[in-house]
């Protein structure tokens, strides 16, 4: 049973439709236990200001029994791997996940989109790498793995990414690579909703066929069990 969900987005986003009160209820309602909300950082269009980011301490740990986690979904910017959130707030948020996302970063050649996610999987706040299957920016996948698993970062296999509907490329192929990669080289991943509307928090069911047909092991999956995951989170994280 996967219980974690840590890529969600509220109204807060710009071009998300739910608040958090109504991803609450979506996670109870699909028996999420660990909700984490990111909203995107500010280079993205509509994105929240920073203040948003700031003040997300007022927000209680525990919402009807569900445990929120405050985090962010933030930009690389350039391809030195850098994001778009300043020290002092990675250092007060749960967690970070880092994307490639049009149009903040326009993609570059295999090499150097490559390059860029290594240099940003060494950010040590960097938990999490958002959808690293978007065929726009082609990524040597073997160098990716191996640098996610040297650095503890987890790669995130992203159900939003794999609906018929979504607008990143190569997705299914690129998530399968990946999978196999982590599969042969014994690397954590993470399934992330990428949810933007209540509605699909918890949503995991493309990620999860595609697990069957790789035969991905569960032990390998960080959504059904707080200890995995905790390893890879700050480690005075309470949850
Ligand atoms: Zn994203
Ligand atoms: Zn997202």
């Amino acid at each position: 049973m996967n219980i974690i969900d840590l890529h969600t987005h509220t109204v807060s986003s710009g071009h998300a439709y739910s608040t958090l009160e109504e991803n609450v209820k979506g996670a109870l309602r699909k028996g999420i236990q660990i909700l984490g909300m990111s909203d995107h950082a500010g280079s993205l269009p509509g994105a929240p200001h920073v203040f948003h980011f700031h003040n997300l301490k007022i927000i209680p740990e525990y919402i009807e029994g569900v445990r929120v986690l405050k985090g962010i979904e933030a930009n690389i910017i350039d391809y030195k791997g850098t994001i778009d959130v300043e020290d002092e707030l990675l250092d007060k948020l749960d967690y970070v996940i880092a994307s490639l996302h049009p149009p903040v970063i326009t993609p570059g050649n295999l090499e150097e989109n490559t390059d860029t996610l290594i240099k940003t999987i060494q950010i040590p706040q960097v938990k999490i790498i958002g959808h690293p299957d978007d065929g726009r920016y082609p990524i040597d996948y073997e160098r990716v793995v191996k640098a996610a698993k040297a650095h503890d970062t987890l790669l995130e296999i992203n159900n939003a990414s794999l609906t018929p509907s979504g607008t990143r490329q190569g997705t299914v192929e690129n998530s399968r690579r990946i999978l196999e990669l982590c599969k042969e080289h014994q690397v954590s991943v993470i399934l992330g909703s990428d949810s933007h509307i209540s509605y699909s928090i918890g949503d995991f069911d493309k990620c999860l066929s595609l697990i069957k047909e790789v035969d991905f092991p569960k032990e390998l999956i960080v959504n059904n069990d707080i200890h995995k995951l905790k390893k890879y989170l700050k480690k005075d994280l309470d949850f």
